[in-house]
C-alpha cells in the first residue's frame, strides 16, 4: 500500500461519508483502500467486485464531486477488486471512472453482453446493421425508450464494435448535456470553430440522451448543423432519447424532413423470460452460478428497468460474497425485501431511504433545518413523494420534517410539480426513486 495514495483516498471517503447514509457507506465503501497514485490516477482496491459495480451505478456523481472539490478535476479514479469471484479463473478486473468528458466507451457495453428479446430485437438488429456498415445502413439511427432499458448499452455496443472492426474510424461518444457545456465554454472563449471542428471530424458520432435538448433552441440549432454536416459527408450519427423524436419538437421536423435515410426504433421493457436471461447472463459474466429460482424471484419483481434488475442481483451477490453465504432463495428474500418492497407497505422511512439513495444526505439532514440548494431539493422531493404516495396531511408531513409549516409543504409540492415539467433530468431522478419505491 502506498501512503500518499491511501491518504488521498481517505480524503475522498471523508467527503462521501458526510453525504450518504452511514449504512450505505459501510456496505459499499468498507474495506476499500488507495493502493497506488500514478500520473494523477488513484488506484483503489475493493474487497469485492460487486461493491465496484454498485458504486459505479450509484455513487458516480458524488465521487466525481469529491474528486473535483479535493483535487480540482486533476485526479482520476481507477477501481480494482481484490478477490475474484466464482471458481473459474478470470482476468484481473480493473475499472475506470473518468472525469466526464464523454469520450469513454465502456467495454462491458457490447453486443455479446446484450440479451435480445422481443422487446428489443428490432433495435438490436438495426444497431448491428449500423455497426457493420457505418454511414450506410440507417443514418441517423435514433433509439428511444424508458430509463434503464439498454439505450446507452446498445449505442456503446455500436461504438465498441466499430472501434474494433474499423480501426481507422474515429468514434466519439458523448452526452447531449456535455455538448452544451462545451458549447457554452466555446462561446465564452470565442472558440466556436474549434468546437465545430471537433464534432465535424468524427466518423461515428454517438449522442446519448438527446432529450436534454428539449426547449434549448440554440443548442438544437448547433447540433442540427453538426448532424447535417456529418450526414452530408456520409458519416454515421446515432442518437438516443427517452422519448420519441416528435416530443423533442423543433428537432423532429428537421430531422425527419432532412434525414430521409434515418431510422427510429424503440426499446420496450423486457418480458419475464428476457429478464431472467439478462440476470443469468450478468451472473455468468461475474462467474457466478445463479439458481434459477433466485433469478425468477428477482425477475418476477423488477419489471420495468434493467438497471434495477441488475442492481438487485449485484446487491445480493455482494452480500453473499461479503458474508460468505450461499446465494439461495432465502438469502435473496432477506437481502432484497426492502429493495423490492415484496408486497410490504410503503412507509415514510422507505421513501426517505430511496431519496437518500438517489440524492445522498442522511435522514437527519433531510428532516433537519439546514438549507443548501441540493439538500432543499432532496427534502422537497421527499415531501412530494410522501404526499403523493401516502396521502398524508400537509400538517403531518410538516411535523415529520422537523415541525415545518404546512405552507412549506405546499411550496415543496409546487416546486416538484414545476420541475417535473421543465427539468427532464430531475424528472428522471424522480421516476427512478418512484420505481425503486414501488419495486
Ligand atoms: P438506458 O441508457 O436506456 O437508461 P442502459 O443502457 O444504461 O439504459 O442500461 C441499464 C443497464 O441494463 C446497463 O447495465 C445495461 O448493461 C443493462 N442492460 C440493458 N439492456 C440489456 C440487455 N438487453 N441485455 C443485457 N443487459 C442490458
Ligand atoms: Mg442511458
Amino acid at each position: 500500500m502506498n501512503k500518499e495514495a491511501n491518504n488521498t483516498w481517505k480524503n475522498v471517503l471523508d467527503y462521501v461519508r458526510e453525504r450518504i447514509n452511514p449504512q450505505s457507506f459501510n456496505t459499499w465503501f468498507s474495506g476499500s483502500c488507495g493502493v497506488e497514485l500514478k500520473e494523477d490516477v488513484l488506484l483503489v482496491e475493493f474487497p469485492n467486485v460487486f461493491q465496484i459495480d454498485w458504486i459505479e451505478e450509484h455513487y458516480y456523481n458524488i465521487l466525481e464531486e469529491a474528486v473535483h472539490q479535493l483535487n480540482g478535476n486533476k485526479l482520476r479514479l481507477a477501481f480494482k477488486a481484490l478477490r475474484q469471484q466464482g471458481d473459474r479463473p478470470k482476468k484481473k478486473r480493473k475499472r475506470l471512472i473518468l472525469s466526464r468528458d464523454g469520450t469513454k466507451l465502456q467495454e462491458r457495453y457490447n453486443f455479446e453482453s446484450f440479451v435480445v428479446g422481443k422487446n428489443n430485437e428490432f433495435a438490436h438488429a438495426a444497431a448491428l446493421a449500423v455497426a457493420e456498415a457505418p454511414g450506410q445502413a440507417y443514418n441517423p439511427l435514433f433509439l428511444y425508450g424508458g430509463v434503464g432499458l439498454g439505450k446507452t448499452h446498445l449505442m456503446q455496443a455500436i461504438g465498441n464494435f466499430v472501434h474494433r472492426q474499423h480501426k481507422k474510424m474515429s468514434v466519439y461518444y458523448t452526452q447531449a448535456e456535455n455538448i452544451m457545456t462545451e458549447l457554452i465554454e466555446a462561446i465564452q472563449k470565442n472558440q466556436q470553430m474549434t468546437f465545430k471542428r471537433k464534432y465535424r471530424t468524427k466518423d461515428v458520432l454517438l449522442i446519448d440522451d438527446i432529450q436534454f435538448l428539449y426547449g434549448k433552441e440554440r443548442l438544437q440549432e448547433e447540433v442540427f448543423h453538426i448532424f447535417n454536416h456529418l450526414y452530408l459527408e456520409g458519416k454515421q450519427v446515432i442518437i438516443t432519447s427517452d422519448r420519441p423524436p416528435k416530443e423533442i419538437l423543433t428537432l423532429e421536423e428537421r430531422l425527419t424532413s432532412r434525414f430521409q435515410g434515418g431510422l427510429v426504433v424503440d426499446l420496450q421493457p423486457p418480458d419475464l423470460e428476457t429478464r431472467i436471461a439478462i440476470l443469468q447472463k450478468k451472473a455468468e459474466s461475474e462467474n457466478i452460478t445463479l439458481p434459477s429460482s433466485v433469478a425468477y424471484y428477482i425477475a418476477s419483481r423488477v419489471k420495468s428497468n434493467i438497471r434495477e434488475l441488475e442492481g438487485c442481483l449485484i446487491r445480493l451477490l455482494a452480500v453473499a460474497s461479503l458474508s460468505g453465504q450461499e446465494v439461495n432463495d432465502h438469502l435473496a428474500e432477506e437481502v432484497l425485501k426492502d429493495l423490492l418492497g415484496s408486497g410490504s407497505k410503503i412507509t415514510k422511512q422507505i421513501i426517505l431511504k430511496n431519496v437518500i439513495e438517489e440524492f445522498g444526505f442522511s435522514e437527519a439532514e433531510l428532516r433537519g433545518k439546514k438549507r443548501t440548494q441540493k439538500l432543499a431539493l432532496a427534502r422537497q422531493t421527499s415531501m412530494f413523494l410522501i404526499r403523493t404516495m401516502l396521502n398524508l396531511s400537509l400538517a403531518e408531513i410538516g411535523e415529520f420534517f422537523g415541525g415545518k409549516d404546512h405552507s412549506t409543504v405546499i411550496h415543496a409540492i409546487d416546486k416538484v410539480e414545476g420541475l417535473k415539467k421543465t427539468d427532464i433530468e430531475y424528472l428522471q431522478r424522480l421516476e427512478r426513486i418512484t420505481n425503486w419505491i414501488s419495486g
